[in-house]
């Protein structure tokens, strides 16, 4: 596995496999942009997008520009060696690691993407600028890589609607490719951020997925009524009266927009804060 820090070098890589691929067919790039402090469900992107594509760039960057100033940006995870273990292990050919100052050259007066409407909804709500941060910055690395397919976590859906809206807007080649929630075994989404939590917290962020599975089952019974949905999820959440609830939502997960009525591929997603740690968690509708 290569392991580059500069634009031109990925870019390089990617445009010297593109002259390659008239002379080999079939010749495909995936991207799997992450922050690092890489887990299983990190992993089970790089594996989708080996099984998918010919060639592999996992990109490691803790983003400035999607936390907000009084978020966690300084103490965020970072553990670079470990990260390069896992990502080898999982068959990427290159690593992509630049420096805040590489990809954000002239700082805070770079270049900004915004996708209106969409980015200020659910997550952008409560953290505003946040993906303005990441459309910014994934914007950048898709320029950089030209990647067939980029991969992404279903964990963080809405940040999947804003990136499809701006490929979409902005004419981007690239496929994007949403994977499957990746859970620990007793329920709770896996994130970088669970380290955070102490055990009592860690016991009440399984109320997130008790949540989605309860809203779930009660659709599989046959109730479609949004505010029927969300107010029994927010009674799973009664039963923890220490956590703070920042949105229970049903939207439409094309626009973040709610929806009255859940129907086939609505979107039923939760933020809570355990302690001073945020999680999020959701399910699409089936
Ligand atoms: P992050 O490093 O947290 O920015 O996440 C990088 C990518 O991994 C994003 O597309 C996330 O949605 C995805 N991801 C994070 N956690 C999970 C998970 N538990 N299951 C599946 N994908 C995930």
């Amino acid at each position: 596995m290569q392991v580059f820090r500069t634009v031109a070098d990925l870019r390089r890589w990617s445009r010297a496999l593109r002259s390659m691929s008239g002379l080999a067919p079939g010749n495909s790039i995936g991207l799997v942009p992450t922050m690092g402090a890489l887990h299983a469900g990190h992993a089970s992107l790089i594996r989708a997008a080996r099984a998918a594509c010919t060639h592999v760039a996992v990109s490691l960057f803790v983003n400035p520009t999607q936390f907000g100033p009084n978020e966690d940006y300084t103490r965020y995870p970072r553990s670079f060696d470990a990260d390069c273990a896992l990502a080898e292990r999982g068959g990427a050919d290159v690593l992509f690691a630049p420096s805040v100052e590489e990809l954000y050259p002239n700082g805070p007066a770079s270049t900004f993407v915004e996708v209106p409407g969409l980015g200020d909804r659910l997550d952008g709500a409560s953290r505003p600028g946040h993906f303005r941060g990441v459309a910014t910055v994934v914007a950048k690395l898709l320029i950089a890589a030209e990647p067939d397919r980029a991969f992404f976590g279903q964990k963080d859906a809405a940040q999947v609607a804003v990136l499809r809206r701006m490929v979409a807007d902005l004419k981007l080649a690239a496929e994007i490719v949403v994977c499957p929630i990746v859970r620990d075994a007793d329920g709770l989404a896996i994130s970088s951020r669970n380290v955070y939590l102490n055990p009592s917290e860690r016991a009440q962020a399984l109320t997130l997925s008790r949540a989605v599975r309860h809203v779930e089952s009660l659709v599989a019974q046959g109730e479609r009524r949004a505010h029927m949905l969300i107010a029994s999820a927010h009674g799973v959440f009664a039963a923890e009266p220490e956590v703070r609830i920042d949105y229970i939502v049903l939207v439409d997960w094309s626009t973040l927009e709610p929806v009255e009525t859940a129907a086939p591929g609505t979107l039923f997603a939760v933020a809570a804060y355990f302690g001073s740690t945020r999680l999020i968690d959701n399910t699409v509708l089936r």
